[in-house]
């Protein structure tokens, strides 16, 4: 079985709780793109833990986590979030994680041109996590990057990395003016960091392509939702790489095979975090208390989330790009304390209405066109069936899955693992 977690908005829909609860059933979780512009939180018995660049799979016994070639990988950040697992008492072994050679390499450089860049645009800032995945992934199709194989096999890396770096230093020290990069900071940098992470580095095609054969069982992890894809998303306040179920055989670095399900991960309400267009967008106090029930704060960064209500058009296109014929519905129970809960069924712009997603451009224009629907005003957290559930909930549930098209199969009441409704 092969299968894709995947966002269908804006990001930080739940993924990470989820991949944690459905990795039991699988042998292999990969993560097929991004960097650690991610948080996924994942909380169970051994704790709660926010990881930006390892598989969601990695906190739980027996699972094989691999980090995708489509991967950009800043290695002083992995060192640290390994080392804070096994400060926590948790080792993590080459038998459970597996580091592709054709990943990229995220350095330093590219970090701070991330911030130069959105330190020069000022108010016209796209709201990066500056973390450098803009840049890395310019770089990349540039050819001009180094993989992570490089790192097992030295020969001529000083040199390759000196031409980088020249290259780069034509930006950095003609176009903003910055001290220029240093070669020897950057080979240090690579020797500390690099080389304990030496013994996770392998061909995970192969490993991968034999998995496949055994018949085991295989979870694509994505990084942010369906509106952040570098093409369908909503460009250019997008990340820069594929967030599609689409590109998850690809960037995990098993180009030929096929997904045999996709699970679209919704949020009962909108969250996003930096600039661009979210037309569903709720201000003042109306927000405010969506933002404090949701605890909607990037996982990432602490940058307090916009939010919305449930938006049909943005989630109906996030679910139809995904491919996704199931959905998890997630933090339906942030929503008990409304008497009247948003729900965004529409925009509007120039007396038109618009059901369908449109262009960046119109959506940055455009109105929502909110309906208020009944709420349940109880603490649904303990529900464990549907029926459970109080009767204005189920029909908030059945609303949205026919809104969307799609079967929700999940309902998530709750952060911990257990805090979950499973529909057959
Ligand atoms: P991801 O980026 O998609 O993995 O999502 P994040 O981890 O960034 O954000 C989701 C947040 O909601 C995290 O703090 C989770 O612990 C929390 N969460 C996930 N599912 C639920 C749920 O059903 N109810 C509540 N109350 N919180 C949830
Ligand atoms: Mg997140």
């Amino acid at each position: 079985m092969l299968t894709a977690i995947v966002g269908t908005n804006w990001g930080d829909e739940g993924k990470g709780r989820m991949v944690d609860l459905l990795s039991r059933d699988y042998d292999v979780v990969v993560r097929y793109q991004g960097g650690n512009n991610a948080g996924h939180t994942v909380i169970n018995e051994k704790g709660t833990f926010i990881l930006n660049l390892l598989p969601s799979g990695i906190v739980r016994e027996g699972t094989v986590n691999v980090m995708g070639a489509g991967m950009v990988i800043d290695l002083e950040h992995l060192c640290g979030e390994i080392k804070k697992l096994t400060d926590k008492g948790i080792d993590i072994t080459p038998q459970q994680l597996v580091i592709s050679d054709r990943a990229t390499i995220c350095m330093p450089y590219h970090k701070m041109m991330d911030i130069l860049e959105e330190d020069r645009l000022k108010d016209k800032k796209f709201g990066s996590t500056r973390r450098g995945i803009g840049p890395v992934y310019a770089d990349k199709y540039m050819k001009k990057t180094i993989r992570m194989g490089a790192l097992l096999n030295q020969e001529g890396l000083r040199e390759h990395l000196a031409d980088l770096v020249e290259w780069k230093n034509l930006t950095v020290t003609g176009g903003y003016q910055h001290e220029a990069v240093s070669v020897d900071a950057m080979m240090e940098w690579l020797d500390t960091y690099g080389t304990p992470l030496l013994p996770y580095i392998k061909d995970t095609t192969v490993y991968l392509n034999e998995a496949v054969k055994q018949n085991k069982s295989i979870m694509f992890e994505a990084q942010l939702g369906a509106l952040r894809d570098i093409d369908y998303g909503i460009y250019p306040y997008t990340s820069s790489s594929y967030t599609l179920a689409a590109y998850a055989p690809l960037g995990a670095g098993i180009p030929a095979a096929s997904l045999d399900r996709v699970i679209g991960i919704m949020k009962a309400y909108s969250s996003c975090v930096g600039e661009g267009p979210f037309v569903c967008e709720l201000f003042g106090e109306e927000g405010e208390a969506l933002r404090q029930a949701g605890g909607e704060y990037g996982a990432a960064t602490g940058r307090p989330r916009r939010v919305g209500g449930f938006d049909v058009v943005a989630s109906r296109y996030g679910a139809s790009v995904q491919g996704a014929k199931e959905i998890a519905l997630t933090k339906l129970d942030v929503l008990s304390y409304l008497d009247k809960i948003p729900v965004c069924v529409a925009y509007e712009l120039d007396g038109k209405t618009i059901t369908d997603f449109p262009e960046t451009g119109v959506q940055l224009k455009a109105k929502p066109v909110y309906e208020y629907v009944e709420g349940w005003h109880c603490d649904i957290s303990g529900c464990r069936r549907f029926e459970d559930l109080p009767k204005a909930a189920q029909d908030y549930v059945n609303m949205i899955e026919k809104a969307v098209g799609c079967r929700i199969t999940y309902v998530s009441v709750g952060a911990e693992r257990e805090s979950i409704i499973i529909r057959s």
